[in-house]
């Protein structure tokens, strides 16, 4: 028999992280642009504290919202989605947030399976709730988040969250209950078949905010003042809504100013020194500073993942603005921090592009998050920085099904997460990402990486953006085509670009065809969608091919 530790038994509550900011950084502050009107509010940590209870009492009394009853928001970063992803868990609900820039009917299933009981929404979407209300059979409340005067440019018949909290008083005592129990739900984009979700519990979060909390991971504390422009309606925002109030750091809330002037005019008015975001957003913001010579002193580190890190906007930014890019890697299934790119001791020596091309990597892994790399029949590749294959993810933020039974093949029988990403490790941990299971390129033999091949033509200075897929040659099964958006102004000129690609990539690499497209269809989460792409692009043959035989 083992002997037993001595230790409280104390249950990693979502709650203890506000009561904690509330006690240690009452007057921390977190700045929000407000959805309804653009103007800031202003307030600290422990006013944060004392409305997030109002709220708790609000949800049990008045909407009647009991434990494990999921909650909803289509809501941008601001003050009031923060007090929902406490006052909500706390009480022993479910938040569970929606990605608005989904279609109006996933949006619906999305509801109707999570059975929402309520959905607080920004008046930003009340044009979408107007069109989506009657078929979301479960839920009771429509909570507008903003005071009551702006109730009357909405439709549905609903509340005001002001209003709402206004009515209770802030004592409320936070219950203590089962840390497994669940905390907070998002579903997966879904490009193929039906969204999932995939439901966090207190352990979890709490988890994975005290591992965000590392040095060498979000690592923000006290003096940190931290702009998430990942959106809260995305696997919780990184979990920087919870590791900001655990360090202490001021959170800085861009509502849905995620242009490049709302970012920097907010960068600049709140001295932000660390900002979190997918690559399209930088790159708006890197256009908005080029062409209006601005820039963003105060900014030191840039926390950048959801897709590849193109080289070019790595250089722009390190070179012209000092700022210092980390990339980071993860998924919804992973709350979602896998690994976090920072550079070791021993690389101090490293030349400019030796060090670039480390930072293209996607990192190491955060502890507690296992890993490991498989080939196809399922047996276990070496670290030795070459070896690719299937990544497979196992740790106590790691999904372990999807709600409500759906998705059972990403997992494996013996306790792994299917990931869908294809990669190698190196010997010092760093993974790299080659491509989506799904995305690759399998031409004669080879799996050619589409990830490379896009960041490679983006160094291209005509390429605004670059997309790579495979399609269909009668002699190498599959080759890569390379769809470009080109920069405002440029003129097509598809052999410039593949003069340029030769000698950066493998011979074989170069694409058989350049197609150019007006506008890059991005996906709800800020992400190149190579679905659509496909569609568009179904019928294309490439140069030369057509009446060969396979
Ligand atoms: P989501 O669940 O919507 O956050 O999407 C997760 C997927 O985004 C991952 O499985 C990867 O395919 C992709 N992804 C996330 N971060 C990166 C990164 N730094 N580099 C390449 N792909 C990434």
């Amino acid at each position: 028999m083992l002997l037993k530790g001595e230790m409280m038994d104390a249950p990693l509550m979502i709650s203890g992280i506000l009561k904690h900011a509330d006690n240690c950084h009452g007057d921390q502050e977190i700045v929000s642009r407000l959805p309804e009107d653009l103007s800031t509010h202003r307030y600290g940590y422990s006013d944060a504290h004392k409305r997030t209870r109002q709220l708790a009492n609000a949800l049990t009394r008045k909407l009647g919202i009991k434990e494990s009853d999921r909650v909803s928001t289509i809501a941008w970063n601001t003050h009031r989605h923060f007090e929902l992803y406490y006052g909500v868990s706390g009480i022993g609900a479910v938040i569970h947030t929606v990605n608005p820039r989904l279609d109006p009917a996933q949006i619906i299933w999305i509801l109707n399976h999570a059975q929402s009981r309520a959905v607080f929404f920004d008046k930003t979407f009340a044009p979408l709730i107007d069109g989506i209300a009657k078929h979301c059979k479960t839920v009771k409340h429509w909570v507008l988040m903003a005071d009551s005067s702006h109730l009357k440019d909405v439709q549905t018949k609903g509340i005001a969250y002001e209003d709402l909290i206004d009515d209770h008083k802030p004592d409320y005592d936070w219950p203590e209950f089962d840390e497994y129990a669940a905390a907070g739900l998002c579903y997966t984009s879904g490009t193929t078949g039906d969204p999932k979700g995939v439901l966090y519990s207190h352990r979890s979060t709490l988890l994975h905010a005290m591992a965000c909390s590392a040095a060498d991971v979000i690592g923000v504390g006290a003096r940190g003042v931290m702009l998430p422009v990942v959106p809260m309606f995305h696997v919780n925002a990184w979990g920087i809504p919870y590791a900001s109030p655990m360090g202490g750091a001021k959170l800085v809330m861009p509502g849905p100013r995620l242009d490049g002037a709302g970012l920097h005019e907010m960068i600049e008015e709140e001295k932000v020194n660390y900002v979190a975001g997918v690559p399209t957003v930088w790159l708006g913001l890197l256009q908005y500073l080029r062409e209006n010579d601005k820039r963003i002193d105060s900014v030191e580190r840039v926390l950048i993942g959801g897709s590849a890190l193109p080289e070019a906007l790595l250089r722009a930014f390190e070179d012209n603005y000092g700022v210092t890019m980390q990339q980071g890697w993860g998924m919804t299934e992973m709350s979602p921090l896998g690994t976090v790119n920072v550079p070791l001791a021993k690389h101090e020596d490293l030349s400019k592009d030796e060090m670039v091309r480390l930072k293209l990597k996607q990192g190491r892994l955060v502890y507690g998050v296992e890993m490991r790399i498989v080939d196809d029949e399922g047996t276990e590749l070496p670290w030795d920085g070459k070896s690719s294959g299937h990544v497979h993810v196992r740790g106590p933020w790691i999904a372990s099904g999807y709600f409500r039974g759906a998705g059972a093949e990403a997992f494996t029988d013996d306790g792994w997460m299917k990931t869908g990403d294809v990669a190698y490790m190196d010997s010092d941990g760093y993974m790299t990402i080659t491509d989506r299971s799904k995305d690759v390129i399998k031409t004669g033999g080879e799996w050619i990486s589409s990830i490379d091949l896009e960041n490679e033509a983006m160094g291209h200075p005509d390429v605004a953006m670059a997309a790579v897929i495979g399609k269909y040659h009668p002699k190498w099964q599959e080759r890569p085509l390379l769809i470009v958006q080109l920069q405002a102004g440029a003129e097509p000129n598809a052999d410039s670009i593949l003069e340029y690609l030769r000698g950066k990539v493998p011979k074989l690499w170069v694409p058989d065809g350049v197609e150019f497209i007006d506008e890059m269809p991005i996906g709800a989460t800020g992400k190149i969608l190579k679905t659509k792409l496909r569609d568009i692009y179904r019928d294309y043959q490439f140069p030369g091919t057509e009446g060969m035989e396979p």
